[in-house]
């Protein structure tokens, strides 16, 4: 594959903002991509070039093909990179690009249709002697089939949407009728957001931790760069995640990365992917629950208890580079926390909260990142996520962190929109969080009984 000369960055937002950087500083041409709404996109203005690619609404520019291929045919790009969300997750499309000759910054199609079809991903992490939840072992059709494996699993479980993501596409049942009631639905719910009617079953885990490892292979080997906890969660959205996760003893960490390395290397892995997890601290046993074959928004925590540029690695190893780095060379030091700063207000029950940004001071000084497409006088548009940008910080250890994330919080001004920023200060003392006792509904549980 030749070397990444001009490369068209198809999202939108702060990922589009940190892809353009990390080609920056390779020498790459960076070229962005825009909708109607985003002509004044921070990503257009740091972007050596730019592209218009349609209407406002993501079906008409970031989710539009067509429209994508012809501006990387337009602009001259020989490598596409699709951040997350959007196409980032759509083997056709991926395999679109390469038929149109350009370099794709993820792995192949056929490795994103196996390991982005959740059920499929299941399988292929038990073939590998990875731990799963235990579930119904593939998509279940009818009713009968349904109930037949709940026998089996036991109640309360999960129905999720094989195509699911984002913390979209799952439903609990707690026993035999509401199975019933929502197997149908759940079909229908996929087969509308998805485009794939697909679902399976999954054992609810009560009080698990999420943990899930940063996977890179260059198709020959992989390796990985420890895990992060992203427990703290809305939704099933996360809104918080720290690395390392310090809930973990050392022997359970390194069996945890290796089964992620392995499973990597069972499916010869090209790009950087992440392996996600649920952890039991009561029995320190660990289930497999999904892989995302492309880049995480979490990824700055890894980059920052690692020294790695992530986006860098993908752009290397998608042109053919071998990994640079042998496992053993991978070390990691201190602690680092993120958190996801959303144009939503905390007192409406997160309701997103648009419009246009009027005095803006971000933190600064040590350990402190901010990965944003936000600045003074942008107008946040309603079409698209609501996450405007990512708060990170490093430290030492873990208190020393949290210490940092509370003074960093504390710098921040954003005037205009509401956004996620003075519930996290909230969240921050909890005792629950400064003592690192939490699981997935921890945060849903401490909402539904009422501070914030
Ligand atoms: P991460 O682990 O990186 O947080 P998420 O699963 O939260 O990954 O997804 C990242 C982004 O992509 C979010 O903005 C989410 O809304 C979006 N996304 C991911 N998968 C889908 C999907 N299947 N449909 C719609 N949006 C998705
Ligand atoms: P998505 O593709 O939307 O990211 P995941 O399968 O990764 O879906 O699950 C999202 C979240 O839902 C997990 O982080 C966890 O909080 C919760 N979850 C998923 N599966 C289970 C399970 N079997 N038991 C308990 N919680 C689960
Ligand atoms: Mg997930």
């Amino acid at each position: 594959m030749p070397a990444v000369k001009r490369l068209l960055v198809i999202n939108r937002g702060e990922i589009a903002v940190r892809v353009i950087r990390a080609a920056k500083e390779m020498g790459i041409t960076a070229i962005a991509v825009y909708s109607d709404a985003d002509e004044s996109s921070l990503a257009v203005r740091l972007a050596d070039e730019s592209v218009h690619i349609g209407g406002a609404h993501a079906r008409k520019s970031y989710l539009n093909a067509d429209a994508l291929l012809a501006a990387a045919q337009q602009t001259g790009a020989d490598a596409v990179h699709p951040g997350y969300g959007f196409l980032s997750e759509n083997a056709d499309f991926a395999r679109a690009v390469v038929e149109a000759g350009l370099t794709w910054v993820g792995p192949d199609a056929d490795t994103i249709a196996r390991m982005g079809h959740k059920a499929q991903a299941i399988a292929t992490a038990k073939a590998a002697g990875v731990p799963v939840v235990p579930g119904s072992d593939g998509l279940v059709a009818t009713t009968d089939d349904a109930l037949a494996a709940a026998a089996r699993i036991g109640y309360p479980m999960l129905i999720k949407a094989a195509a699911g993501g984002g913390g979209r596409g799952i439903r609990i049942a707690g026993d035999d009728a509401e199975l019933v009631a929502g197997i149908t639905a759940a079909q229908q719910e996929a087969q509308a957001a998805f485009g794939d009617g697909g679902v399976y079953l999954e054992r609810f885990i009560p009080r698990a931790r999420h943990i899930e490892v940063q996977v890179v292979g260059d198709g020959t080997d992989a390796v990985h760069f420890f895990e992060r906890d992203c427990s703290l969660q809305r939704r099933r959205q996360k809104i918080w995640e720290e690395a390392p996760a310090a809930i973990l003893d050392e022997p359970t960490r390194d069996h945890l990365c290796a089964s992620a390395v392995e499973l990597a290397r069972s499916v010869g892995y090209r790009g950087a992917g992440t392996i996600e997890f649920l952890y039991d601290p009561a029995t320190r046993e660990y289930f497999f629950i999904e892989m995302n074959t492309r880049i995480q928004v979490e990824h700055p925590i890894t980059e920052e208890i690692c020294g790695v540029d992530l986006i860098q690695l993908m752009l290397s190893v998608a042109q053919g580079d071998p990994l640079p780095v042998r496992q053993s060379d991978i070390t990691r030091r201190g602690h680092a926390i993120e958190v996801r700063i959303n144009a939503e207000d905390p007192a409406r029950k997160f309701l997103p909260s648009p419009g246009t940004i009027d005095g803006l001071r971000w933190p600064a000084g040590p350990g402190v990142r901010i990965d944003t497409m936000a600045y003074d006088g942008y107008t946040i548009p309603p079409y698209y996520d609501s996450m405007i940008g990512k708060l990170i910080v490093w430290a030492p250890d873990r208190p020393a962190a949290l210490a940092r994330l509370r003074r960093a919080l504390g710098e921040t001004e954003l005037g205009g929109p509401k956004t996620t920023l003075p519930f996290f200060a909230t969240l921050l003392d909890q005792e629950a969080v400064v003592n690192n006792d939490f699981h997935t509904t921890w945060v849903e549980n401490w909402l539904a009984a009422g501070p914030a």
